[in-house]
Formats: C-alpha cells, sequence, structure tokens
C-alpha cells in the first residue's frame, strides 16, 4: 500500500496564448503557496537545505555543458588555455576529474556527489513532502550537440516550485545509459530537466527510461539531432512541451547531490521520478549512438538522507512527518 501523503503534482501546460496571462500566474502562486507547509523537522527540512546551498559562481551554474544559455561569456580563451578536456574514457574519464584541473577538485573530495543509486529500503518515507508544480510551455526547439550529450535549451517562463520556491527551467539533456541507478541497476537512459533559481542554485528532475513503447515526443527530437557539435539549432517549426515526459506516477525521490560533469558543484537539489517512462530500442541507440556512453558512475551517499515523496509502511521503519 502506498500513500501519497500530502504529495501534489500540478501541471500546467500553459499555451503560448497564455504567455501574457499574468493573472493566471498570480494564481498560480497563490494555489502553491497554500500548498507550503510549514516545516519544523530540520532533519529533513527542504526549505534548511534550500539555505544551505551556496550560491554558485558563474562557471559552476552550467549542468553538463559549456554552452547553455545561462553561460556567463562562452570564454573560449580560457579554455582553449586550460585545455581541459574531461569525457567519458580515456585520459579524461570520469575517475581522473578531479586531478583534470583544480575547479574539477570537488569531483575528486565533495562528499554529496550525484548520481547515486537509489534504494527504496534505504531511503525515507515522507508525508508532507513540500508539493511539486510543475508549469511548463510549448516552445519552439532549441537543441545543440554540445559534444558531451543532447541537449535542448528553453526561454524563461518555464518553471517548477518546489514548497513555493520557483526555479525557472533552463535546458534538458539525456544520458546513455541511465546514471541514476535504482535497487543497483542502471536504466538505458535518463533526463535531466535542469532549473535554477533567483540565487543561482540548481534543482534537477530526473527521468528514468526503459526500453519498450516507441515514445512519440522523442521523435520529435530525434527528427532534428544536431550532428555538428557546438552549434545551437532553433527549430521554428516544431514545439515541444517537457511535460509530456513526465511519468504518470509522479512520486518521487529527492536528495541533495552535485552537478554529475565537471565541476561537479554541490549544493544541487535533485528529485528523481521513482517511475521511468518508455522508449523504443530503437530510440535509445539513436540517442546513444549521438552521444555515446555519458554517464557518470553512482557516487557514494556518504551521511546523506533520500526521501521519498511517498510512505511504504512495510519498509519505512524510520518514519518522518514533515509539518
Ligand atoms: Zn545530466
Amino acid at each position: 500500500m502506498q500513500k501519497k501523503g500530502r504529495f501534489s503534482l500540478k501541471v500546467c501546460v500553459m499555451a503560448l496564448a497564455a504567455v501574457m496571462a499574468l493573472p493566471s500566474w498570480a494564481q498560480d502562486s497563490h494555489a502553491a503557496d497554500k500548498h507550503a507547509a510549514p516545516i519544523t523537522a530540520p532533519l529533513v527540512d527542504l526549505g534548511a537545505e534550500h539555505e544551505k546551498l551556496v550560491p554558485k559562481p558563474p562557471a559552476a551554474d552550467v549542468h553538463d555543458e559549456p554552452k547553455a544559455d545561462t553561460q556567463a561569456a562562452a570564454k573560449p580563451e580560457k579554455h582553449e588555455a586550460h585545455a581541459v578536456h574531461w569525457s567519458y574514457s580515456g585520459e579524461g574519464a570520469p575517475r581522473f576529474w578531479g586531478e583534470l584541473a583544480p575547479e574539477f577538485s570537488t569531483c575528486k573530495t565533495g562528499r554529496n556527489q550525484s548520481p547515486i543509486d537509489l534504494r527504496d529500503a534505504r531511503a525515507l518515507g515522507t508525508q508532507g513532502l513540500a508539493g511539486l508544480d510543475i508549469a511548463y510551455r510549448d516552445s519552439l526547439l532549441k537543441i545543440i550537440n554540445n559534444g558531451h550529450t543532447v541537449q535542448v535549451n528553453f526561454p524563461l517562463g518555464s518553471y517548477i516550485k518546489v514548497g513555493g520556491h520557483r526555479y525557472e527551467l533552463l535546458q534538458f539533456h539525456f544520458h546513455t545509459p541511465s546514471e541514476h541507478f535504482k535497487e543497483g541497476f542502471a536504466y538505458p537512459m535518463e533526463m535531466h530537466l535542469v532549473h535554477k533559481d533567483g540565487d543561482g542554485n540548481l534543482a534537477v528532475l530526473g527521468i528514468l527510461f526503459q526500453e519498450g513503447e516507441e515514445n512519440p515526443y522523442l521523435n520529435g527530437i530525434l527528427k532534428r539531432l544536431p550532428k555538428e557539435v557546438g552549434k545551437e539549432q532553433l527549430h521554428d517549426d516544431f514545439k515541444l512541451n517537457p511535460v509530456n515526459f513526465l511519468p504518470g506516477n509522479t512520486e518521487f525521490y529527492k536528495y541533495s547531490g552535485s552537478l554529475t560533469t565537471p565541476p561537479c558543484s554541490e549544493g544541487v537539489y535533485w528529485m528523481v521520478f521513482k517511475q521511468p517512462i518508455e522508449a523504443s530500442a530503437r530510440q535509445i541507440r539513436q540517442m546513444n549512438e549521438l552521444m555515446g556512453e555519458n554517464a557518470r558512475p553512482v557516487q557514494p551517499l556518504n551521511s546523506r538522507d533520500v526521501l521519498k515523496s511517498w510512505m511504504e509502511p512495510e519498509i519505512d521503519n524510520r518514519l518522518y512527518e514533515v509539518y
């Protein structure tokens, strides 16, 4: 038996026509505020965790890619000067990331690194975990192959709210195989939706893919995969809404982690959906052929707790209530 507690997910798919509908935005934040319960248990206090997050320097606010729209000046000369080429194999492989450059040292010394192996029995069931509201808009496809992943960039306007705190969607991108494990196993693919709040704190939603039915929403991207590295392509004939990738069951794991690519900055708020979505073997292979293997190995949990947005009384012997 699963109890969802007070977790709620509200999906607002806003059409472009509604971009200027300020009253509905205002209503939206109202609704979210009502959901935000006062939090008193520091151990699992999401709000407290927000406060611990340290604003990151501009170079660290980009997840996975040197070309995100947030990237503060491309700094190509800096890149060349340092000649730091991280990758997923050979001399730039993940086990060497921490030594490739001083600014990557957290990859080696960090105690709150991502990804991790998510295990139900070790995670803490919760009641009243701060609600997750998702408000993504249709956007024209802006896609880039940055040499590490295929990434879709978003203009401001799509966001999530966690306990009433707003994070803007910057981009989503893919990993094959998955970076997070579940119960000791990798999935064939994972999607990361990267968000940032006004102070530069990152919140990432992880969606696991399993092999199955063809995913119609992925096809739009696959048809427009950029072969050329480092050039963003705008497809003004194709809109997409990332809400289409959310699983039917929106229960999620939550923990405090890091970027999964150099500089491995910590203080990233991770939420990984428990239920995988499907894509066909052909679709996953097509992504993998373009990106190669681009998953960082799982990292030690150390002293962290992983929370579940739901409760399983039969295995949750340590129950927390967050009110
Ligand atoms: Zn990622």
